[in-house]
């Protein structure tokens, strides 16, 4: 990395509006004869290297080499609403198990929270060597700050080269918020993880809208951060016997402080959410008609399992955004996934290939989603499906039954 500087005595009402005007990002300010970058800088050099000559500099900064060896251990960050554990957390305690056992490191846990040490207890369920809790009341709720504060101390005390955090709401907020207390790298959205002999990180995850893999590593920074989604990785089995230790942490209260303050919590109530599906029928943009959507919710009926949706049926208004599978919507790990008329898209597939059964159904033989899919059916989702809904509710005892849970049976064509 590097900066730029801008050389002030280069700069007059000309100059500055050269400037203006060839960065395609705004990031130039031009206030009472003073020219500044603003946040808006990407860092793409266009002034150093078209704009007037000498007037912004780049500057390189000086690669610092860390010491690996001072960071060692493999943190997860224990997501968790008043001690109920997000399961995210056991999928990554999975991933920094088998991670950490390549290059002989501990696992950890950070606990922050008020009256959790129960539920910390069910950690040494999984595998995990020392989880570190912050118990304090003025921990009780997330908040940004003293949880951030947290983590500081932790990482001050611990030196974890590799901190791992769900992609919650929670943990999208405090992750990145660490990463830059620390000055270090965070991959968001991680598909796959590994890790080197030397312990650099390996974080893999799609990028430029899914076309290509981007491998990360963060080879001068530690802690090196990376948060993944829930259903991404696969969760360990929990041990009848318990291993590993709790550390209770002391933190000085002062360094809680915030400027935010939980009046009230209101529970949502709680809604359906696809990722917890075991059986999914997915509707793609062979679907004609809204009507006809009717064909995924009885397949999905009769199947006991719930209804999603590729993007273009969201964008057109027929179904929920959180119906939606792939890299702009949910990830989910069902036990059967069946595609109705859906191509394969990578952005699509990325939300669901790590599915234990893919079914595909398309009238095109050389789909991409016949790549993925364990079974499927090169035909017509308006012949096949009716078929296979009358098929499954003759062998389940159902003929005869309609089912009107998510919408209005199927209208035959
Ligand atoms: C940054 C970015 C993020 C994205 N995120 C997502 C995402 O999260 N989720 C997502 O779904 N998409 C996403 N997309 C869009 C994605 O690229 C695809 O456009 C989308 O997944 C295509 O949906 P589809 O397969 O339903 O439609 P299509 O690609 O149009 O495929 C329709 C398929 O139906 C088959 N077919 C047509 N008629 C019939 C029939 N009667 N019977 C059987 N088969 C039939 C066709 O052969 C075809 O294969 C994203 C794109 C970008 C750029």
């Amino acid at each position: 990395m590097g900066k730029l500087k801008i050389n002030h005595e280069k700069v007059n009402d000309e100059v500055a509006e050269r400037l203006i005007k060839i960065c395609p990002f705004n990031a130039f300010e031009y206030q009472s004869g003073r020219l500044d970058i603003n946040a808006g800088c990407k860092m793409c050099k266009i002034c150093v290297k078209k704009g007037p000559k000498g007037v912004v500099e780049f500057i390189e900064e000086e690669i610092v080499k860390i010491d690996r060896e001072a960071w060692k251990g493999i943190a997860v960050y224990v997501d968790h609403a008043g001690g109920a554990i997000h399961p995210v957390t056991i999928e990554l305690i999975g991933k920094a198990r088998e991670l950490a056992k390549k290059v002989n490191f501990p696992v950890y846990c950070i606990y922050p929270g008020y009256q959790v040490l129960d539920s910390a207890e069910e950690l040494l369920h999984y595998g995990v060597d020392e989880v570190f809790v912050y118990d304090y009341r003025e921990l009780e709720h997330f908040r940004i700050e003293p949880y951030a504060a947290v983590f500081e101390d932790f990482i001050d005390r611990i030196k974890p080269s590799v901190i791992l955090v769900g992609a919650t709401a929670i943990g999208r907020s405090l992750a990145p918020r660490v990463a830059a207390r620390f000055k270090t790298g965070l991959t968001a959205d991680c598909t796959v993880l590994d890790i080197k002999e030397n312990t650099d990180l390996v974080q893999i995850r799609p990028a430029f809208g899914g076309n290509i893999m981007a491998k990360i590593i963060t080879p001068n920074c530690r802690p090196q951060l990376a948060t993944v989604r829930y259903k991404i990785m696969a969760a360990p089995r929990r041990s009848k016997k318990i291993s590993g230790k709790i550390t209770v942490c002391s933190m000085e209260v002062d360094r809680f402080r915030s400027g935010i303050e939980v009046i009230k919590i209101t529970r949502k109530p709680p809604e359906e959410n696809i990722s917890e599906s075991e059986i999914i029928v997915v509707a793609g943009r062979a679907i004609k008609t809204q009507k006809d959507m009717s064909l995924a919710y009885e397949l999905a009926e009769v199947l006991e399992g719930n209804f999603a949706g590729t993007r273009p049926l969201v964008e057109a208004g027929w179904i929920e955004a959180k119906r939606q599978i792939g890299l702009s919507g949910r990830t989910v790990k069902p036990k059967l996934i069946i595609t109705l008329g859906i191509s394969g898209a990578v952005q699509f597939t990325a939300g669901m290939k790590s599915a234990d059964y893919i079914f595909a159904i398309n009238k095109d033989p050389n789909a991409a989603i016949f790549k993925i899919a364990h079974f499927g059916i090169i035909g017509d989702i308006y012949e096949v499906v009716p078929k296979l809904i009358e098929n499954i509710k003759a062998i389940k005892g159902m003929a005869g039954r309609t089912f009107t849970k998510y919408a209005a049976p199927v209208s035959r064509h």
